[in-house]
């Protein structure tokens, strides 16, 4: 599908594998690619960055960088990198996508699984959007314009419908303590960042991406990872402010908290 610049530079995390790989891919892959794609993975260099280093080989408004998303230093390093890659200019659109799934029941539930879930899937998309904000900031400024969009400055957060209280699908079928309660969490932060940001002109959101065939949504989802991106591409393009700090699915539709 045709579309417009949907931001002029973007920055997504954990973008080696599944639908971080996938919406590099397709934002590269667009007529008008934005001119900046960060993409980022937590080992840029090695075999797991593979598929990634190819796709940037291809396309040079792919810039392949390191970035560990529970690691400050790491954090800080690509925050440096991007700056000097723009130039000058803002951040507009951060994507939070990395994250970690956990199968764990009540029975198998442990302090450590939850923590290290929480670490990835809470802590990181907050420290990855306090460390960018400063950037992010500047392309809100800079835009020149009032409203808010993913064209001027935005954060969204990949979120999961099961995080959803509201909803609280499936429990029993799979309880997954660790991951529902990350994502509720991740919400959460979402919900706050939005309050806090919106004056400063910059866009939060959370999407759910559908149930996806990754290495995390298996060979049974329903989804490809191509129809999920297309969607959640035309969703972020329509983002405003009264969209701002909402929990959207990747065809637009509003999913409770
Ligand atoms: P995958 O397991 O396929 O990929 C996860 C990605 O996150 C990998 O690139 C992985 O990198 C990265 N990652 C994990 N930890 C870190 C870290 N500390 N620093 C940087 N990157 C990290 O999952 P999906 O692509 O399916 O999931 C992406 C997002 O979508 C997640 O937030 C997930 O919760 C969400 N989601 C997915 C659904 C699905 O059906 N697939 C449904 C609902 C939500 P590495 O290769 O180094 O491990």
């Amino acid at each position: 599908m045709a579309m417009a610049t949907l931001a002029r530079s973007v920055l997504v995390t954990g973008s080696n594998r599944g639908i971080g790989l996938e919406l590099v891919r397709q934002l590269a892959a667009s007529p008008r690619p934005p001119q900046h794609i960060f993409a980022t993975c937590r080992d840029a260099s090695g075999l797991r960055g593979k598929a990634l280093q190819e796709l940037a080989a291809r396309h040079p408004s792919i810039k392949l960088i390191q970035l560990d998303t529970v690691d400050l230093p790491s954090i800080r390093g690509a925050m440096q990198t991007v700056e000097t890659h723009l130039e000058g200019q803002g951040l507009n659109l951060l994507i939070n996508n990395a994250g970690v799934g956990s199968q764990a029941t009540l029975q198998s539930v442990d302090a450590q699984e939850m923590l290290a879930t929480f670490a990835v899937n809470v802590v990181g998309p907050l420290q990855v959007a306090k460390e960018f904000l400063p950037l992010l900031e500047k392309a809100a400024k800079d835009a020149g314009t009032e409203g808010l969009s993913c064209s001027r400055a935005a954060i969204i957060n990949v979120s999961s419908k099961v995080g959803s209280i509201g909803l609280c699908l499936g429990v029993l079928e799979a309880p997954m303590y660790p991951y529902r309660a990350s994502k509720a969490a991740q919400n959460m932060v979402t919900r706050c960042l939005a309050e806090e940001l919106r004056d400063k002109g910059i866009l939060c959101a959370a999407i759910h991406p559908g149930w996806v065939k990754t290495d995390m949504g298996t060979e049974q989802a329903p989804m490809t990872v191509e129809r999920s991106m297309q969607g959640i591409l035309e969703v972020l393009g329509i983002l405003s402010q009264e969209t701002c700090g909402a929990f959207l699915d990747w065809e637009g539709n509003r999913l409770p908290w």
